[in-house]
């Protein structure tokens, strides 16, 4: 029972901004309240009671369906609503059944309005609502009207309860939403820090595997690419020009790779770039060009004038390949570039006898 309310609980968190949840979960409760309520009004004889809060339970039903149809549905119940809401409250003033205290069920309209819709259409719905009470309960045109004769003490009491509940909704609510945000601000900043690395602003190892493993499961018989690039002699380049200056190259590295390759983008290791790609965006000719591109860069363009050269090994699958295995032939691709001299790129095609 603890098991199955905390994961209520988790769900309500998780779901806490999708309208659809919100509203979904409200009209459950209304129709339950109000289809118990019409049976009690039925067996104690309030006949009009009873149709009205059938048609309540009868319209909030269709809300609900509306929600689960799609987010235009959402819009157009969160609407209906709203009118349904003032419509049957207005009509509890109005009628005083039973002995005036349905009235009291207008204040449940700033808390129910407030964590429904935007703060701006809360207050206007609130604001209606509260115009339409003082008209009934506070003015002589209003009160001639009424079916039912309220005492003094509660036409006075009735609009202080009203705003003493709009207030405090209103703070739990603005509270709410500054937790809410607060949380969700700090949900990215960990994704960001947990998945992506901060130097080049890629993804790291970690991101990038669940990258791939995603990818992999979902791209089917799809052609696969996994390229993998290290910096030829980087320690040269940080002992000759300091590991700041260093740090700026792999920066800048990382710009061209992200402004070149329309794929995700990873800083594998220290000086190590992989990249994933599910069509033909990186073929021999544009991994040749990126070769091209990086040789004749001038990198750090300040005081220094840093050249440097790139070594790239890339592993081709057609679909149903496995992570490590998809890795390993880039890898050794790569190994195959160091070795025969660097600044080149060397291709593997994964058969379909090796991806068994
Ligand atoms: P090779 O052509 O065989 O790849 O030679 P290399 O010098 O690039 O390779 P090696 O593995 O010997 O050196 C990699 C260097 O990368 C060593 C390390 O100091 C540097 N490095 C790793 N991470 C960072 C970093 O975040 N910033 C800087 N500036 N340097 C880094
Ligand atoms: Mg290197
Ligand atoms: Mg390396």
């Amino acid at each position: 029972m603890v098991r199955l309310f905390n994961e209520f609980v988790q769900d309500a968190v998780n779901a806490n901004d999708k309208d659809e949840y919100r509203f979904s979960w409200i009209f459950l409760i209304l129709i339950v309240i109000s289809a118990i309520t019409s049976v009690v009004d039925y067996l104690t004889g309030y006949v009009v009671l009873f149709w009205v809060t059938l048609c309540f339970a009868l319209l909030c039903s269709l809300d609900y369906i509306l929600c689960k149809i799609s987010p235009r549905g959402v819009k157009l119940a969160s609407w209906l609503f709203g009118i349904e809401l003032i419509s049957v409250l207005t009509f509890f003033i109005y009628s005083g059944i039973p002995s005036g205290v349905s009235a009291i069920w207008a204040c449940i309209v700033p808390a129910c309005s407030l964590f429904l819709y935007k703060r701006r259409f809360a207050v206007t719905i609130t604001t209606i609502m509260f115009l339409i009470s003082i008209f009934f309960l506070c003015t002589p045109w209003g009160y001639g009207l009424l079916k039912y004769h309220y005492s003094m003490a509660f036409r006075i009491r009735f609009p202080l309860i009203y705003i003493c509940f709009f207030l405090i909704s209103f703070i739990l609510e603005t509270i709410r939403q500054g937790m809410y945000k607060e949380l969700k601000r700090t949900k990215l900043e960990y994704e960001r820090l947990y998945y992506y690395d901060d130097l080049t602003g890629t993804l790291n190892r970690r991101g990038f595997n669940e990258l791939v493993e995603k990818t992999l499961t979902e791209s089917g018989d799809k052609r696969v690419t996994l390229v993998i690039l290290d910096i030829d002699y980087f320690k040269r380049i940080n002992d000759t020009y300091g590991h700041l200056k260093g740090d700026v190259v792999l920066k800048e590295l990382a710009d061209i790779l992200k402004k070149n390759c329309k794929a995700p983008i990873s800083r594998w290791g220290g000086e190590e770039f992989a990249i994933l790609c599910t069509d033909d965006s990186l073929n021999e000719k544009i991994i040749n060009k990126l070769l091209r591109l990086v040789e004749t860069r001038i990198f750090d363009r300040g005081d220094k004038k840093i050249r440097l050269t790139i070594s790239i090994g890339v592993a081709y699958a057609d679909g149903n390949v496995d992570h490590m295995v998809l890795f390993r032939h880039a890898d050794r691709c790569l190994y195959e570039a160091k070795n025969k001299g660097r600044n080149m790129a060397k291709f593997c095609y994964i058969n379909k006898e090796i991806k068994k």
